[in-house]
């Protein structure tokens, strides 16, 4: 076995921007993927389309051994360090062009504690896995709306999913996490020990280290009342739909999808390629309470389809489509109110967009997640009431100056007091927007503590929070 350090440091006096592929086969125990293997192109593929990167190598790290050495590397060798759990970042952060990506796929090891209501996932697990295994036992935790987004990537910028009114965030059920410093060194953070680390990894994203692995609080949800419900989307329907998530409790939370019918079989072809509402709905409590709450959603309009019903919670996560990249200009932003005059301004610019698809997200906050201190955690918008979700997908790349200026005029138009942005949901939109992610005091914590965790900014190909000396130009 090679040893890693002395590898590192002779090619370093070399060339300090070469690796050697086959040293770096026999010093890991995961999988390294170069140039020119089988396999290369599909490990450099991520989900979002139009994000053709090249990277030097793809370590698929097999343990927190491995995440060390390939932090170190990184280091020593100067070559630009992506992080991928579920390769989801909708910057594309999880690949990079000449540098070394840190694939954490293969680690997913899950263990449940039934008794104690805890799980200890391994960071390369998905949404969907975590949430199936966990049910096994009638236990979830909350991600987000998507089986296939990575726990790794959603937990640490926040998390807001199908329960965060009734158990708040993600990072709100996170008890503890093993992280790799960009020093190498393996630590474990929790309420106790490296408290300031814990506070800046619920929130502050891939800044901090390679988190290896999270222990969640797990919670009883076995049935739930959800799934998709399709409404004709006119603003009477969106801005009352709004009202009534708003006033639901907080068993309910919904996601609302206005947006460009799909052809999916069970919408009527009428329907195809016009607005409409495709809601989220779910609810985690009692079936019979769950159909009283959800009875006036579905009697807002005739619905289209409705296929709310009964169902074990991972059902939530139907199917994805194989080898779907989407492309798409996109925006999230927070606002206070949808009522009818907001609700038809949406539908004018969803109609205005040009993209195959358009889409309004919006999904009603509160509930459990607004009751965590802003302070308390890196994720500071507990206030915010509505998060909104704005994109048009598209094509042909020679169109992205049109759907990105359709979605800059959308944007503007829909901004309300709220100033505030989710760091997951955005784009690659410069430093102004990350600072949106982390409002007042938040962002001077997070940048002291950066100056002292990363104070070379190892960990750079993210929603950066750039060092107070490089801020200070020292
Ligand atoms: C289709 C879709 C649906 C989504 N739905 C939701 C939703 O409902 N709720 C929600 O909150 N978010 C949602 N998101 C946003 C999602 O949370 C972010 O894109 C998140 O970063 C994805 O995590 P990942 O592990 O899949 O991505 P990756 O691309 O693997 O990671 C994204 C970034 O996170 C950092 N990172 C990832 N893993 C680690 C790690 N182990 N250690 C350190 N840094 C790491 C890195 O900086 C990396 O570049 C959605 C995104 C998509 C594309």
């Amino acid at each position: 076995m090679v040893n890693k350090t002395n590898a590192q440091t002779q090619q370093q006096a070399s060339n300090p921007i070469t690796i050697s592929i086959p040293e770096l086969r026999s010093a890991f125990d995961g999988r390294v993927i170069a140039p020119g293997d089988p396999g290369y192109d599909e490990a450099r593929t991520v989900f979002y389309g139009g994000i053709d990167r090249h990277p030097a190598v793809i370590i698929r790290v097999k343990d927190a051994n491995d995440v060390s050495h390939v932090v170190s590397l990184a280091r020593d060798t100067g070559l630009e360090l992506a992080i991928r759990s579920g390769a989801h970042s909708v910057a594309g952060h999880c690949v990079t062009d000449g540098g070394i990506v840190l694939d954490l796929s293969d680690m997913r090891d899950l263990k449940i504690n039934v008794e104690e209501r805890t799980a200890w996932a391994e960071a390369g697990l998905t949404a969907g896995e975590f949430t199936t295994a966990a049910n096994a036992y009638g236990l979830a935790t909350g991600f987000g709306d998507t089986g296939s987004v990575g726990i790794g990537g959603l937990t640490l910028g926040g998390g807001v999913g199908y329960l965060v009114r009734k158990y708040g965030l993600t990072i709100d059920d996170l008890l503890a996490a093993d992280v790799v410093t960009a020093d190498g060194q393996l630590l474990h953070v929790d309420a106790e020990t490296h408290l300031d680390l814990f506070w800046a990894i619920r929130g502050g994203g891939g800044n901090f280290g390679v988190a290896t692995r999270f222990k969640f609080r797990l919670h009883e949800v076995d049935k739930i009342v959800g799934g998709m419900l399709f409404l004709p989307a006119t603003p009477d329907v969106v801005a009352s739909f709004i009202a009534l998530a708003e006033a639901a409790p907080e068993e309910l939370s919904t996601i609302a999808n206005v947006m460009t019918a799909p052809p999916m079989p069970f919408i009527p072809a009428e329907y195809h390629g016009k607005l409409i509402v495709m809601a989220m709905l779910v609810y985690a409590g009692e079936v019979v309470a769950g159909e009283r709450v959800i009875a006036p959603f579905r009697a807002l309009a005739k619905p289209i389809a409705d296929m709310v019903r009964p169902m074990r919670y991972p059902e939530v996560y139907p199917p994805e489509q194989e080898g779907y990249h989407p492309v798409a200009a996109g925006r999230t932003m927070f606002v206070d109110t949808i009522d009818r005059s907001v609700a038809e301004m949406i539908l004018e610019h969803l109609r205005a967009s040009t993209g195959f698809m358009a889409v309004a997200q919006l999904r009603v906050l509160g509930g459990a997640m607004a009751r965590v201190p802003a302070e308390a955690t890196a994720f500071a918008h507990r206030k915010s009431r509505i998060m909104v979700n704005l994109a048009a997908l598209y094509n042909q790349p020679d169109e992205k100056m049109t759907h990105e200026a359709w979605v800059t005029d959308f944007a503007s138009a829909l901004q309300q007091d709220d100033s505030g942005a989710y760091v997951n949901f955005l784009g690659d939109e410069g430093e102004a927007r990350v600072r949106a992610a982390y409002p007042g005091q938040t962002w001077e914590r997070l940048l002291d503590l950066k100056s002292r965790y990363d104070p070379t900014n190892l960990f750079h190909l993210n929603q950066n929070i750039s060092s107070a000396k490089e801020e200070s130009g020292g």
